[in-house]
């Protein structure tokens, strides 16, 4: 009686792995993960002796699409092998982490039950040590290559905040993170909509408890040159802020507040 759960470690696991998780990794018959650090694979390990890394499937220079589907595919296996599955990723299972979503997916259209535990992710460790409400003026949330392939759209009263800069117009797995000659097209992409001279912030949660986080403020401009890693997250603040439409307050009938 195969089944599928996906969990989340959270950014710092032995704070944030969940009581929810923990039990579920524990009563599951096969667990498989993806995490990011030495503590977190101990944690899990401790869990359940039998747990097997999916980071294996990652080769030097193999693109990451092919990589998730090998992982689907290892999943999907144990699941249909009649075992109590569980898979844990690192940060929240569904967040910019398309396998565990996939493998959710597949195992549904099979007939097997399939869920996913929320988790902490690294935004939500953004919000904390950056003290930034996303409700305040609101937020856009992208993959950094995605963002510049699609062109989405900038509205440059809203925070912008985006993922895996770190590998940057790059889709195949590098063990030492990329390399980071493209930054330039992003930097050119964002100087388009904000000036050289706007103040950004790369972001790294600690993954330790008890350590701080990186929190480097720097001016656009010189992105391309700063120090980017695999667990990078860049946050722009809005330049300016927004103004409330006076035909559409005086349509709600809601006071011109300032917010
Ligand atoms: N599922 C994870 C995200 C995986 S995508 C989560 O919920 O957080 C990988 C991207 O997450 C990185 O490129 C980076 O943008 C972000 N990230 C991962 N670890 C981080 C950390 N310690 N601090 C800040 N951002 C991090």
């Amino acid at each position: 009686n195969g089944s599928l759960v996906v969990v989340g470690t959270g950014i710092r696991t032995t704070e944030h792995l969940t009581g929810n998780a923990i039990a579920w990794i524990k009563a599951s018959d096969k667990v498989l993960y993806v995490v990011a650090d030495l503590v977190a694979e101990r944690v899990i390990k401790e869990l359940s002796p039998s747990a097997e890394s999916l980071t294996v499937l990652y080769g030097e220079g193999k693109p990451r699409g092919e990589t998730y589907h090998a992982m689907v595919d290892r999943i999907l296996d144990s699941v249909r092998g009649g075992q109590r599955t569980c898979v844990v990723f690192y940060g929240h299972p569904g967040v910019f982490a398309y396998p565990g979503h996939l493998a959710i997916e597949r195992a549904r259209d099979e007939g097997y039950p399939a869920t996913m535990l929320p988790a902490i992710s690294a935004e939500d460790c953004l919000f904390a040590d950056l003290g930034i409400d996303p409700g305040h003026q609101g937020m856009q949330s992208y993959e950094a290559t995605h963002f510049v392939l699609h062109r989405k759209r900038i509205d440059p009263t809203t925070a912008l905040v985006l993922w895996q800069i770190g590998s940057f117009g790059d889709h195949t797995y590098r063990r030492e993170g990329a390399s980071h000659h493209k930054l330039p097209f992003l930097v050119a992409r964002l100087c388009e909509e904000y000036p050289a001279d706007h103040v950004v912030t790369i972001y790294e949660a600690a993954i330790y408890i008890g350590c701080a986080p990186r929190i480097e403020r720097l001016r656009l401009g010189k992105l391309a040159e700063a120090r980017v890693t695999p667990a990078s997250t860049l946050y722009i603040p809005p330049v300016r802020k927004s103004r409330i439409d006076p035909a559409t307050a005086a349509w709600l009938g809601s006071e011109p507040a300032d917010r």
